[in-house]
């Protein structure tokens, strides 16, 4: 049978303007729809505009940091509009190189909804489209607060557009988002409360870096209720009021809860065509291939809820267009991937932690805690810290942690070395570049402690 196309894309995010675009490099026929905005969530509603917010946030202190070093103003007056304008009007030119990498490259777009009809044919819009090959690239969205009174917390696609900055933001979850908004919003001047249900921030991240980051939060400001929650929360005149578990009550501007996020998989008509979803709704595929349980159709990124990252969502899509239709897939190791949470400061880490190391065999760890050199003079409590872990045995090192300035820029490097399986000998015979944070990886010498 003759095709419409020979692949087409549901949604133009991360992962499914990556394939579309290779795709057609190769001389495939290739169709893709967005039902919203070019990009995806990382460009508008993600990533990209959240790191912006970070800049924002960081530049108040940085000004203030400046006055140790002899500047004697530091206006700290910000404004929210200003910020948001700005980054709209980057956001409007990113989805415009979007749609124009995937026309110069062939691809043909539809600014529309598509939904399954049978495995071989969609809704695109109204329009009836056939593909030979189908790529579900949907992504994921928000979960929302399931408490009453959970409809006045806002998720974090409103985020990005509220029209004025709060005076006070009270936050539920301890993840990537709602630790990178609490140091948005502390930073930008707020009053900032972050609940959560465990102890310490970043469940699964390595324990010491968890134990730092609550305390550097602390430091900053922000009050973090641990091992709390919101029984519910009310709306008189628009002042919020969150109620704890333990009958106490926090009044607020914002609610804002990031509590994880879900496949983006409701009303695709993947019942109509058998493609199997676990329980959280996410499409399950054949991590080699991306292939779904029905042979055409495949899924890429967030919507397999695996490891739901940008370069990762791209990773997936562009091995998929290159085993398809390129000279077969390129490889990418997305068994220790870097990744890196822009909290304040930020923390970046790449493969295992000291506990999951421990729990498989001795292990040696070495970490180093000091006052980065910026904060000797800017008289701002701020700690840095770095950890490797590395097998005892064999000497590997299996696993890099950071906490502290510019962590995510030292972090990629060290990735690589840690995936091309460098010893420890490796670090130490690598000479360091001076003054850097960054060369305490390779002059940390003394083993911190033996664990495993
Ligand atoms: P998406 O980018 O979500 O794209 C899916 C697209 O499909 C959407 O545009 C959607 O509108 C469209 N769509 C859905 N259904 C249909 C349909 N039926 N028809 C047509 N179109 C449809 N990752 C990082 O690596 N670094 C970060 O710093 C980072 N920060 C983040 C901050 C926030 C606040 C959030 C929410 C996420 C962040 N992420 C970050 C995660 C990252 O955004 C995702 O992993 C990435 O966007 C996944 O790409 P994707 O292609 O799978 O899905
Ligand atoms: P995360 O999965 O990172 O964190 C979810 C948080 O919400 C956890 O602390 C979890 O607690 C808590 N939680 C879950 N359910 C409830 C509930 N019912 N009540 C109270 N708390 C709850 O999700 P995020 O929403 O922060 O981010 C989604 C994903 O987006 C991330 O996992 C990441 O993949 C991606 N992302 C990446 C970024 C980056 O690369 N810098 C930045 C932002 C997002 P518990 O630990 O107890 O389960």
């Amino acid at each position: 049978m003759a095709y419409d196309f020979d692949l087409f894309v549901i949604g133009g995010g991360s992962g499914g303007v990556r394939c579309a675009r290779i795709a057609a490099g190769y001389g495939a026929r290739v169709g893709v729809a967005e039902e919203r905005f070019w990009g995806g969530t990382c460009v508008n509603i993600g990533c990209v505009p959240k790191k912006l917010m970070v800049m924002a946030a960081e530049y108040g202190n940085a000004s203030l940091d400046a006055m140790g070093f002899g500047w004697s103003r530091a206006d700290t007056s910000h404004d929210w509009k200003a910020l948001i304008a700005a980054k709209d009007r980057e956001i409007g030119r990113l989805n415009g190189a979007y749609t124009g990498l995937l026309e110069r490259a062939g691809v043909k777009v539809f600014d529309a909804r598509a939904v399954f009809i049978d495995a071989h044919t969609l809704d695109v819009g109204g329009q009836r489209i056939t593909a030979e090959r189908i790529v579900i690239a949907t992504g994921g969205k928000p979960l929302p607060l399931p408490v009453p009174g959970g409809e006045h917390a806002i998720v974090s696609d409103g985020a990005f557009f509220l029209p004025e900055m709060p005076k006070r933001v009270v936050l539920f979850g301890g993840g990537y988002i709602a630790v990178e908004f609490a140091g948005i919003f502390r930073g930008l001047g707020a009053e900032v409360d972050l609940v959560m249900r465990q102890a310490l921030p970043l469940r699964g991240f390595d324990e010491e870096i968890r134990r730092e980051l609550a305390q550097a939060l602390t430091d900053s400001g922000i009050r973090v209720h641990g091992q709390s929650g919101v029984h519910e929360i009310t709306e008189h005149g628009g002042v919020k009021t969150v109620h704890l578990p333990d009958s106490s009550t926090i009044e607020t501007d914002l609610a804002f809860a990031a509590i994880g996020r879900r496949a983006n998989t409701a009303g695709l008509g993947l019942e109509t065509v058998g493609v199997t979803r676990n329980e959280a709704k996410a499409v399950m595929v054949d991590p080699a291939t991306s292939q779904t349980n029905v042979e055409n159709i495949y899924a890429i990124g967030d919507v397999t809820d695996r490891l739901n990252l940008t370069p990762v969502a791209i990773a997936e899509g562009h091995s998929l267009a290159d085993a398809l239709y390129g000279n077969g897939p390129r490889r990418w190791d997305l068994h220790r991937v870097a990744t890196a949470v822009f909290s304040s400061p930020p923390i970046a880490t790449v493969g295992l932690t000291e506990e999951q190391a421990a729990a498989h065999a001795a292990t040696d760890v070495y970490v180093s805690r000091f006052t980065p050199m910026r904060h000797t003079l800017s008289g701002r409590v701020r700690k840095t810290l770095m950890k490797l872990v590395v097998d005892h045995a064999t000497q590997k090192v299996i696993g890099a942690h950071m906490i502290g300035e510019d962590s995510a820029e030292i972090m990629q490097g060290l990735s690589i070395a840690i995936n091309a399986g460098a010893t420890k000998g490796d670090f130490d015979r690598t000479v360091g570049i001076h003054p850097t944070a960054a060369e305490e990886f390779v002059t940390m010498r003394t083993i911190t402690r033996t664990v495993g």
